[in-house]
């Protein structure tokens, strides 16, 4: 197989890639020739299909855990966490609708409110209400929360939520205390209830193979979700899984490029933590604030959360276009 023609081949989109083909994507060693030809054709793809414009959505994290559902990855969970510690205040209303308020200020594209398994969903619901109220419905709001049932999904909807991020993480139910199935109908619960899909392969350590990450990949692909991509694993002080290490981030680059080619749909590849990545097809990247998983500071911008300033500058050093004004595709 000729990984030349495997590229050309992605590419041009007209047919899908079979799989022993993005096998041999995902497979090409990152400081090979073939790797910057791939991340060459992943920057040309994308910008073919997103007309040359890349993506900032802002994430308002809600409250820290401790959660129960004891992923390995994540520094929310039980698991990663002291027992006896006191617990990380919530997010106040007003903290919220003041982080949302800046953002679309600051002309996010979306923006997501984020909350741990055990965050009250009314609560979830009634804080996304609210941000609609304060900022009208000329930014996309999203929701990234526990998993739902069709009610839930349809409850979001109501409450002016236009899409869903939610992913089938590398090891669900092994490293998780979640079922690969529960995932899924959560998916499938907002496709009925007529919310669009964000998604991404994440967190991806060096220990994953590229037959784990293409079974996500295909399944993902199957749902058409609006935004998709790679996200690798960050390492949290403290977090379980952070002992097996992280991409670098060539190899993280040869992924969302591979991504890019396999996918010949989504608008959006994630996600831009570099210029690198950026120069690889990733084009959306996220800003965040308030509380994160992938970090110990209880507001994230004093911590790892990236500025909208910060992530347009780091497109255009890229050489990218920012989309002024809302995302296209979520749900109205
Ligand atoms: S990733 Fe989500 S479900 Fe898993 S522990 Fe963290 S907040 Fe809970």
């Amino acid at each position: 197989m000729n990984i030349m023609d495997i590229i050309e081949k992605g590419l041009a989109a007209k047919e899908p890639l079979l799989e022993a083909e993005a096998l041999a994507l995902l497979q090409v060693q990152p400081d090979s020739r073939e790797a910057f030809y791939l991340r060459w054709a992943g920057l040309c793809k994308s910008r073919a299909l997103s007309g040359g414009k890349a993506e900032i959505h802002a994430q308002i994290g809600l409250d820290s855990g401790p959660c129960p559902k004891v992923c390995q990855f994540c520094a929310f969970a039980s698991v990663n966490n002291d027992p006896n510690a006191p617990k990380k205040p919530e997010a106040s209303l007003e903290e919220v609708l003041a982080y949302a308020e800046g953002y679309a200020e600051a002309g996010a594209n979306a923006i997501l409110l984020l909350s741990t398994e055990a965050y009250d969903f009314d609560t979830f619901l009634e804080m996304g209400v609210r941000v609609r109220e304060r900022i009208g419905f000329g930014t996309p709001l999203l929701a990234n929360t526990g998993d739902l049932t069709p009610a839930k999904a349809e409850a979001l909807r109501n409450a002016g939520f236009a899409g869903l991020y939610h992913a089938l993480r590398l090891g669900e139910g092994e490293v998780t205390d979640i079922r690969q199935e529960t995932r899924l109908s959560t998916m499938e619960a907002a496709r009925m209830a007529g919310l669009p899909l964000s998604t991404c392969l994440e967190p991806i350590g060096p220990e994953h193979s590229a037959e784990a990450i293409y079974a996500i990949a295909a399944q993902m692909l199957a749902l058409k979700p609006i935004t998709a991509g790679v996200g690798r694993r960050v390492a949290v002080p403290g977090v379980e899984a952070s002992r097996n290490g992280v991409l670098s981030q060539p190899q993280n680059a040869v992924y969302a490029a591979a991504y890019r080619l396999i996918d010949h749909r989504s608008r959006l590849t994630a996600s831009a933590h570099s210029e690198l990545m950026a120069n690889s097809g990733a084009n959306i990247a996220w800003s965040e604030v308030g509380s994160n998983p992938r970090d110990r500071e209880s507001k994230t911008e004093s911590g790892k959360g990236r500025s909208i300033e910060f992530i347009r500058n780091l497109f255009t050093e890229a050489g990218w276009e920012l989309l002024s004004g809302p995302s296209p595709g979520w749900a109205g």
